[in-house]
């Protein structure tokens, strides 16, 4: 095991500015937290962190990223706390060993994610910053390299999770010798014979080659000392998995292949690398079309280099890589070679330095939009951040599948993010196996179970704690379902008395005979109709039994303008209207019609964008602070319904036709919106005048009064208003229900 001074003389050899004491404090806490805890290999458990920084050491890292090596499995597996360790150690520190605890807790939720492309988003959601995410590779690679000593049934799976996730990870972080060495242990692992067969014919062809490897090595390094170049070049055998997969992806046989060996020349300054490259070309025949300079125009990820293939002095095909040592530790190292960190590599010796911070800022950006693989997140990265999806949750289903949701979603969204059966059933949820209330927050790498049942019909209070816009346009939907089934049963005991005060009989079958008639589509079509008042009880008896005499008729006080249920015109109605109250009769169906049509593109209703055209439905009925839905309708725009109005029932079978909007009304707003009430009251004197009275002090504009009926003892009539929301209606309402003489007030949707 490494010793603590060896540990501290790697650090201070390329960072002689290296804190000491934070070394050897968090050498020291680990060592005793950990105390006689074993690895399966039999080595003390503290052997593992140290060879963690270790790896890290040969990254050159900063001392914060090596001492959280040492800490790096504290928090999960002893007594340690992120307090204490905030205390010792300072909060960055802490931070960065809670983010790794998270991720080791998340290893166990990934034997079920088979998606690794989100998991590897959700790695980078978890992992806030680079440094977390250097470790854990770290970690990884570790853990890969004595794998040997985990259970036989527990190495495919973590062989395959690096395979998946940490190996491209590494990849696209830039870090290649990284991503090989993963890829190779976790091939030997998932592969063995095919690894077997690689790695003999390897050692036979070295073995048979090792001389004219020396041979090219020193003929290059001679011809360019001649020339008064200083180069190191090295022969670089290719690895077994590489190997591996460019006979599967050529469908070629391993003697077929002719680039198992390449060698690099490295030099110090961006001109040498043209130098070695002209006195090559000079000195061999070269290969025609495998020259390539990424020296001039790099690669995405900043890798650069120059590659060239001769016909080499055993005339052989040889493959160059010509590079200076800063762009060979980029290439190597990826995001790990740049001085990113304030206390960084400071005193670092042939290493890339950026003096310049928003280099290495640029080169995190664009690995970073790399990571993220096509989306464009703008303005995300802050510092050393990985602030790219922290708008978003990723939670698991018990099978785990991946369910992504915007950050601050709960357990509802989440339901019907799996699907709207389950959203609708949902009635409650346990998360990572603890039944929790409906409207907690869920965290990266939760487990979330719903538990359903089929009674249950989403409350309408949900559409406030849901956050996603789905989940909220199915809870209206559902609630609108039961909304229409009580507009059904009250119609269905409306129709069913009225019956029985005629002395007639009940028949669905007739009433379904009868449903054409009045246009509708069914016996419920037509019960839900006399529900809210579309249509009367009497007209359907009328109709199911031609002989029947209405029963109103008698009593029929007629209106002028009256244009209802088939009332005639002609007959006048008396009654005074109070100062201060605005009323304005006898306006005409076709009149009225024609200005319920609100334009009303001047409100602003959330959820839409502004090159929407929002009309409201002509039967108008919605006014701010109730529930709305809109309905998409191509090239007329959006029309806002109430979410109680009848007229949806016909979008109901078009769910992707409604929209999730909200009002979006200022408090001080003057605009008034149309509402219509039903009010039954005592005919007596003055009732009439009284209720007027009410709606004007109140401050509502009438706008209209239809008589409906009229008996000697009451009436019922239609009163169109002008309210300012919902709450100034309720008011009303509420106040005309406390006259003596007012029997009901219902208001009227649609
Ligand atoms: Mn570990």
């Amino acid at each position: 095991m490494m010793r603590q001074y060896e540990l501290l003389e790697r650090v201070t050899r390329y960072n002689p500015e290296a804190d000491e004491g934070l070394l050897n404090k968090a050498y020291v806490y680990a060592m005793q937290k950990h105390g006689s805890q074993m690895r399966a290999s039999g080595d003390p458990y503290f052997s593992h962190p140290l060879e963690v920084a270790a790896i890290l050491t040969n990254m050159r890292l900063d001392d914060a990223t090596i001492a959280v090596a040492l800490l790096h499995d504290t928090i999960e597996d002893t007594d340690a706390t992120r307090a204490e360790i905030d205390t010792l150690f300072g909060e960055e520190i802490g931070k960065l060993v809670e983010g790794l605890t998270k991720i080791k807790r998340l290893d166990l939720v990934s034997q079920k994610a088979k998606q690794a492309e989100n998991f590897r988003k959700l790695l980078l959601a978890i992992a806030d910053d680079v440094r977390v995410l250097l470790v854990k590779l770290a970690d990884r690679l570790h853990n890969m390299r004595t794998l040997d000593h985990m259970p036989e049934h527990k190495r495919g799976r973590i062989a395959e999770e690096t395979m998946e996730i940490y190996a491209p990870l590494a990849g696209r972080m830039g870090m290649q010798d990284m991503r090989e060495e993963l890829e190779n242990l976790s091939f030997r692992t998932l592969h063995a014979e095919a690894y077997e067969t690689i790695t003999e014919r390897l050692t036979t062809l070295r073995t048979d080659n090792a001389e004219l490897i020396v041979q090219i090595e020193q003929t290059l390094t001679e011809r360019l000392q001649e020339r008064g170049m200083a180069a190191v070049v090295k022969g670089r055998e290719k690895r077994p998995y590489s190997i591996f997969r460019k006979m599967q992806r050529k469908a070629i046989g391993f003697e077929q292949l002719s680039d198992i060996y390449g060698f690099r020349v490295t030099v110090g300054t961006v001109e040498a690398c043209y130098r070695v490259l002209g006195i090559i070309h000079t000195a061999w025949p070269t290969v025609p079309g495998r020259f390539k300079d990424y020296i001039s125009t790099p690669k995405q990820n900043d890798y650069q280099s120059i590659h060239t293939t001769i016909v080499g002095p055993s005339r052989q095909r040889v493959e160059l890589q010509i590079r200076t040592i800063s762009m060979d530790r980029v290439a190597e190292l990826g995001i790990a070679a740049h001085a990113l960190y304030k206390d960084g590599l400071t005193g670092g010796r042939n290493i890339a330095r950026h003096t310049d911070d928003s280099k290495a800022y640029e080169w995190l950006r664009r690995t970073i939009d790399l990571l993220s693989e096509g989306d464009t997140p703008e303005e995300f990265l802050e510092n050393t951040k990985l602030e790219l999806f922290h708008d978003q949750v990723f939670c698991f289903t018990p099978k785990g599948r991946l369910i992504a949701l915007p950050s601050r979603a709960t357990p509802i969204d989440f339901a019907y993010a799996v699907h709207t059966d389950v959203g609708n059933t949902c009635v409650g949820c346990k998360v990572n196996g603890q039944i929790v209330p409906l409207v907690t927050e869920l965290h990266n790498g939760d487990e979330v179970e719903i538990i359903r049942s089929q009674a249950q019909t989403p409350p309408p209070a949900w559409e406030n704690i849901a956050i996603t816009g789905k989940a909220r346009a199915a809870i209206r939907r559902s609630t609108r379902e039961t909304v229409r089934k009580q507009y059904l049963a009250l119609g269905e005991h409306v129709l069913k008395r009225a019956l029985d005060r005629a002395s007639k009989s009940y028949s669905e079958e007739a009433l379904k005979a009868c449903a054409v008639h009045f246009q509708k589509t069914g016996a419920s079509d037509l019960l839900e109709a006399i529900g809210h008042g579309e249509l009367s009880a009497q007209d359907v008896i009328k109709q199911l039994y031609p002989d029947y005499q209405d029963e109103r008729a008698a009593h029929n006080v007629i209106i002028p303008g009256e244009g209802w249920f088939g009332l005639q015109q002609g007959h006048g109605l008396k009654f005074r209207i109070p100062a201060g109250a605005h009323l304005s009769l006898a306006k005409s169906e076709a009149d009225s019609e024609d200005e319920g049509d609100v334009d009303s593109t001047a409100l602003l209703i959330r959820g839409l964008n502004g090159n929407v055209a929002v009309n409201f439905a002509k039967e108008g009925g919605a006014v701010p602070g109730d529930r709305i839905v809109g309905i998409l309708t191509p090239s007329e725009g959006v029309t806002i319904y109430p979410i109680q109005s009848p007229a949806l029932k016909d979008f109901e079978d078009q769910t992707d036709r409604w929209i999730d909007v909200r009002w979006d009304i200022e408090a001080d707003n003057s605009d008034r919106f149309p509402a219509r009430i039903i009010i039954h009251a005592i005919n007596t004197p003055g009732s009439l005048a009284a209720i007027a009275q009410v709606i004007g002090e109140q401050n509502g504009n009438i706008d209209n009064v239809k008589m409906l009926r009229r008996s000697p003892d009451f009436h019922e009539m239609v009163i169109d208003l002008e309210v300012w929301d919902l709450k100034h209606l309720n008011r009303i309402i509420n106040m005309l229900r406390d006259r003596p003489t007012v029997s009901s007030v219902v208001r009227v949707n649609g």
